[in-house]
């Protein structure tokens, strides 16, 4: 029988590359979306797969509308993508941090228990989990945790939360612990494709500079493609449980605006880097390097894209991009 997946966070990157990969393997997927002014479906239409999805509004912070989507989809599946996803603004906005990544995961499994205690449960834990533990080595399931922002913590609590309602009422409960993974739809916020627009945009003449902050930073780069294919395998698995997903190999920020740049033919890249202190961090995470082992042994699966052509793949889709914005202002003139 065809199966159904409510997916929260739908509209961000890896809703949709998740809603691709659900569709492709046949199921009904439904979408919780926000209310919004002004809404947006550019990820799913950029896959092409906006109007194959059913949407349903609601928000993490309403447990009304969190019971009502569950009611409506009656889904066998539920991936909880939603969430204040920027590490970066969570100090600005802890308490809405925490309300989303914490507060609402507890409504979505209450109402999961109420309405299908049945239905299986994706949890998108992070390796920001982690915080400095275990710099020198590769980081497991078995590191210590030691959150260093507010985002990092709200997701803790949900990591423990997802944990303890498997535990307590024998739910179908996984947690994917994801390191960075990124994509030509990952938001321009995050560094990785803050970089791969800017360097498009210094290559057809619209700026000159990218700000940045700490180049130092190392972090373990995956493409969110193959990372939505770990959460569906986790899913499928006799039993519920925690992996991390990752490609075990850490680059720096300065790996990234080499390549980034090379690959766009422009030369010396320090030269289009200025160093602005607005970008750096209260507390800085420094390495990120995760051993994927456990999801190989068990779910058998591992990355495909590495990390050089992530960032060919995202430089030559960002001009690609600013070349079509150029054209169309162009021809509306
Ligand atoms: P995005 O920022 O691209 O997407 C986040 C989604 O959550 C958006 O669709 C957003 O909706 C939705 N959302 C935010 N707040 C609410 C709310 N109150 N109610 C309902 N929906 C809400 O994130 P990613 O796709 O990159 O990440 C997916 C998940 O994985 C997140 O939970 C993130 O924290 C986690 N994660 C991501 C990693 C990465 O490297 N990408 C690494 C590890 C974990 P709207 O469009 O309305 O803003
Ligand atoms: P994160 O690992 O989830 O915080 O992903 P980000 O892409 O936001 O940040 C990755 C690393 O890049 C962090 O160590 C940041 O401090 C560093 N970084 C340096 N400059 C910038 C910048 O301008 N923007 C962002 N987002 N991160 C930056």
């Amino acid at each position: 029988m065809r199966k159904t997946a409510l997916v929260t966070g739908i509209n961000g990157q890896d809703g949709a590359y998740l809603a691709k990969l659900l569709l492709e393997k046949d199921y009904r997927v439904f979408g919780l979306v926000r209310r919004s002014t002004r809404p947006s479906f550019h990820n799913l239409e950029y896959l092409g797969v906006a109007s194959a999805v059913d949407y349903i509004e609601g928000d993490l912070t309403d447990e009304v509308s969190i019971f009502q989507a569950i009611r409506l989809a009656r889904p066998d599946e539920i991936y909880n993508l939603a969430a204040q996803s920027f590490v970066g603004s969570s100090w600005d906005q802890p308490i809405l941090t925490a309300e989303i990544n914490a507060m609402g995961v507890v409504k979505l499994l209450n109402a999961i228990k109420e309405l299908t205690p049945h239905a299986r449960f994706y949890q998108a834990s992070t390796s920001e989990m982690f915080g400095n533990s275990n710099r020198a080595g590769l980081q497991t399931e078995n590191t210590p945790f030691h959150p260093r922002s507010p985002y990092a913590i709200a997701k803790l609590f949900a990591y423990w939360i997802v944990n303890n309602y498997k535990e307590s009422y024998g739910m179908f409960c996984a947690n994917g612990i994801l390191f960075n993974h990124e994509s030509p739809i990952r938001g321009k916020e995050f560094v990785t494709r803050k970089i791969t627009d800017g360097v498009a945009r210094i290559k057809l003449g619209l700026q000159d500079t990218i700000r940045l902050g700490n180049l130092e930073s190392k972090r373990d780069w995956g493409f969110a493609g193959d990372y939505v294919e770990a959460m569906w395998m986790m899913m499928q698995h006799a039993t519920p449980d925690n992996y991390i997903v990752s490609t075990g190999e850490t680059h720096t920020i300065r790996d990234f605006l080499d390549l980034a740049f090379r690959r766009a033919e422009i030369k010396n890249w320090k030269d289009h880097v200025a160093i602005d202190p607005r970008f750096k961090r209260p507390a800085e995470l420094f390495t990120l390097q995760g051993s994927c082992s456990k999801a190989a042994r068990k779910l058998k699966w591992k990355p495909r894209v590495k990390f050089e052509e992530l960032v060919e793949m995202m430089v030559d889709a960002d001009i690609e991009r600013v070349t079509q914005e150029i054209k169309n202002t162009a021809n509306k003139r």
